[in-house]
C-alpha cells in the first residue's frame, strides 16, 4: 500500500481510506435500536452477519460493475426474429442472487402467500436498509415480487400455483415458462403514455378468451422486463382490471410482449425500465373486473414503503461516508470532524437520519401488526404515504450535502456518492409521486375517527416533546379545512416528523426525540443542515451513535 501512494512527483497523503469491509449493523447505533424496539431483537446476530457480507468490499465493487455495465435490450436476433430480452451483467444477476436468498422477496409470506408472523416486516426492512446502502437497482424486482403477493390473494388458485416457485431463494434468471424454472420474480405495469397518476385513463384493453384474457396495448414504463410475470391494468368490459400477465402463455410459447426500447435513466442503472407493447398477450384476471385499482393497491402499499427505506438507506450510506471522511480528512492542520461548522452539520444529518430510520422500522412493525390489530392498520394507512413521500423527498438533499462532506471526492463517478445522488429522487416519483402521496394522506385523513385515533396515539407517545402539540394540531385542522390541498405538503411533512419523534420516543430514545422534536417540530433559523442549533454534547452524542470512532 505505502508503494501505491507513492508517485514520481509527490507522495499521496491526507485522503480518506475506503469505507468498506464495514458491518453495515454493527456500526448504526440507531438500526439496532429500531430493530429492537420493534420486536426484532432476537435477530441482531443474523443481521450481523448480514451487514458484514453486504459492506464488504467485493459488494461494494459490484455495486459498481452492477451499474456501470448497463442492462441491453436485445429486440431481435441475427436473423431478424424477435427476442425481446434484456441482458444483465453478472453482477446484477449476483445481487439477484444474495438478495433472493436471503428471501427479501418472500420472507414476509408463509408459503400459502398469507402474511408471515411479526416481526418478519421488521426484519425484513431492517435488510432491505443495509441492502439499499449498496445496490439499489436489483431492488426493483425484488421489492416488485414481495409486493405482488398482496395482489395475487384476490385470486386463490392462482396464487397456490405461483406461490411455491415465487417463495423459492434459488434465483433462476433463465428465460423459459415460470412452471419450469426453480424461482420466479414479478414486475408491475401501470404507467401508460397519456398517464401515470391518473391509471384510470389507461387505453390497454383486455378481451375474455374463455376463462382467461387476451391483452392489447402498451405501458410506458414497465421496469424490470426479464420478471417472469407482470402485473398490470388494462380495461376489460366491466372496466380497469388488474392482471397477472407471464412472460410465457400455457401453450410454452413466448406471450406478446414485444420491448421496444430501455428507458435512460439519471440512475438506477443497473436496473432495466421499459417501454413495451402488448399485442394479443395472454393474462389472467386478478381479482373481479372493475376492481383493478383496488386490488392492485394493496401490492402498491408495500412497495411504497419500500422506497422509503430504500431512501433511507440510500441516506444512511451518504452520511456514513460524510462522517467516515470527515474522520480522515485533515484541512487548516485540523481534522474536518474537529472543524465547528463541519460537526454541526454532519450531527444535524445524523439527527435527521435517526428520525428517519425510527420512522420507517416503526412502519414496518405497523405493517407486521395490521392483520390482527386494527389501530396498527389505521397507523399504516395513514402513515405510508406520508413517510414515503418526507423520506424520498429528504434523500436527494441529503445525498446532496454529504457529496459536499467529501468535496469534489463526492462528485465524481468513482465515489459512491454520485450514484447515490443520481439514485436518490426516483423513490419519490414512482409508486405515487409526491403531490399524489400527500393526496393520499388526505384520503385517510377523511375518515377522521381512524385518522383521529393515529393522531392520538402519535401525541401520546410524543407527549410534552417540543412542537408535538402544534403538529398534531396542524395535522388534525387539515381533516376539515376547506383548502386542505393547498396546505397538504406542510401537513404531511408535519405529520411525518410527528410521527418521527413518536417512533424515536417510543424507541426508548427520549433524549434523541427531544432533539428531533426541537430541530423539526419548532421554528429555527436556516433551511439547510447544519443550522440547527445542538450543544457540543448533543454533537458528540449524535455522531458517535452514527458511526464508531
Ligand atoms: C425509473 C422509473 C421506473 C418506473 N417503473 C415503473 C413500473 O415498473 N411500472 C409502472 O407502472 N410505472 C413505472 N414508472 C412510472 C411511474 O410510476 C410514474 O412515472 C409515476 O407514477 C408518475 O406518473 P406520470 O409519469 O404519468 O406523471 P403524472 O401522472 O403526469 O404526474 C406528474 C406530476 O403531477 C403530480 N400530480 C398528479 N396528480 C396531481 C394532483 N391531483 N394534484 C397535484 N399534483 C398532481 C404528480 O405528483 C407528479 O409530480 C417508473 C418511473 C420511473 C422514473
Amino acid at each position: 500500500m505505502a508503494g501505491l501512494r507513492r508517485f514520481d512527483t509527490h507522495d499521496v497523503l491526507n485522503q480518506s481510506p475506503p469505507y468498506e469491509d464495514v458491518d453495515l449493523f454493527a456500526s448504526d447505533r440507531p438500526l439496532q435500536e429500531a430493530v429492537g424496539a420493534n420486536g426484532a431483537g432476537d435477530d441482531s446476530t443474523a443481521l450481523g452477519a448480514f451487514g458484514r457480507h453486504w459492506g464488504s468490499a467485493a459488494m461494494i465493487d459490484q455495486a459498481r460493475l452492477a451499474n456501470e455495465n448497463e442492462p441491453k435490450l436485445k429486440t431481435f436476433d441475427a436473423m431478424g426474429l424477435r427476442r425481446d430480452v434484456v441482458e444483465f451483467h453478472p453482477a446484477y444477476h449476483h445481487f439477484m442472487a444474495a438478495s433472493m436468498g436471503a428471501s427479501l422477496h418472500a420472507m414476509t409470506w408463509k408459503g400459502d402467500g398469507t402474511a408471515a408472523r411479526a416481526p418478519a416486516e421488521v426484519m425484513r426492512a431492517a435488510r432491505t436498509y443495509m441492502v439499499a446502502q449498496v445496490e439499489n437497482g436489483h431492488m426493483c424486482p425484488i421489492t416488485m415480487t414481495r409486493a405482488s403477493v398482496a395482489a395475487l390473494a384476490a385470486e386463490p388458485t392462482l396464487i397456490a400455483r405461483l406461490m411455491p416457485k415465487i417463495s423459492s431463494t434459488t434465483y433462476d434468471p433463465s428465460f423459459r415458462p415460470w412452471w419450469e424454472k426453480t424461482a420466479i420474480t414479478l414486475g408491475m405495469g401501470m404507467t401508460e403514455k397519456q398517464g401515470g397518476t391518473d391509471v384510470r385513463a389507461n387505453t390497454t384493453r383486455a378481451e375474455a378468451a374463455g376463462e382467461d384474457y387476451r391483452i392489447t396495448g402498451h405501458k410506458w414504463f414497465m421496469s424490470a422486463p426479464m420478471c417472469d410475470a407482470f402485473l398490470v391494468l388494462a380495461q376489460a368490459p366491466g372496466g380497469l382490471t388488474c392482471f397477472a400477465m407471464p412472460r410465457f402463455s400455457p401453450d410454452g410459447a413466448v406471450n406478446g410482449l414485444r420491448l421496444q426500447r430501455l428507458k435512460d435513466k439519471l440512475g438506477n442503472r443497473s436496473n432495466a425500465s421499459c417501454e413495451v407493447e402488448f399485442v394479443d398477450a395472454f393474462a389472467w384476471r386478478v381479482g373481479e373486473e372493475g376492481r383493478g385499482v383496488r386490488t392492485i393497491i394493496n401490492m402498491v402499499q408495500l412497495t411504497r414503503l419500500d422506497c422509503a427505506i430504500a431512501s433511507a438507506g440510500l441516506m444512511r450510506m451518504a452520511l456514513a461516508l460524510s462522517v467516515h471522511h470527515t474522520r480522515h480528512r485533515i484541512v487548516f492542520q485540523k481534522r474536518l470532524a474537529d472543524q465547528p461548522m463541519m460537526r454541526a452539520l454532519t450531527a444535524d444529518m445524523a439527527l435527521e437520519m435517526e428520525g428517519v430510520i425510527a420512522l420507517v422500522m416503526r412502519l414496518a412493525r405497523s405493517f407486521d401488526l395490521a392483520a390482527h390489530d386494527a389501530g396498527e392498520a389505521a397507523r399504516a394507512r395513514l402513515l405510508t404515504p406520508a413517510v414515503k413521500y418526507w423520506v424520498c423527498k429528504c434523500a436527494p438533499g441529503f445525498v446532496y450535502e454529504a457529496m459536499e462532506c467529501l468535496g469534489g471526492n463526492g462528485y465524481v463517478e468513482e465515489g459512491v456518492l454520485a450514484r447515490l445522488y443520481r439514485e436518490a429522487p426516483v423513490n419519490a416519483i414512482w409508486e405515487g409521486s409526491g403531490n399524489v402521496m400527500c393526496l393520499d394522506v388526505l384520503r385517510a385523513l377523511a375518515r377522521e375517527a381512524d385518522a383521529r385515533a393515529v393522531l392520538e396515539s402519535l401525541a401520546h407517545a410524543a407527549a410534552d416533546l417540543p412542537g408535538t402539540a402544534d403538529a398534531a394540531q396542524l395535522v388534525a385542522a387539515t381533516m376539515t379545512a376547506a383548502d386542505a390541498e393547498a396546505k397538504a405538503r406542510s401537513t404531511v411533512e408535519q405529520l411525518a416528523r410527528l410521527a418521527a419523534t413518536a417512533a424515536l420516543a417510543e424507541n426508548g430514545s427520549t433524549q434523541i426525540a427531544e432533539m428531533f422534536a426541537r430541530a423539526r417540530l419548532t421554528p429555527h433559523p436556516g433551511s439547510t443542515y447544519g443550522t440547527v442549533p445542538l450543544d457540543g454534547n448533543a454533537t458528540q452524542l449524535l455522531l458517535a451513535r452514527a458511526l464508531p470512532e
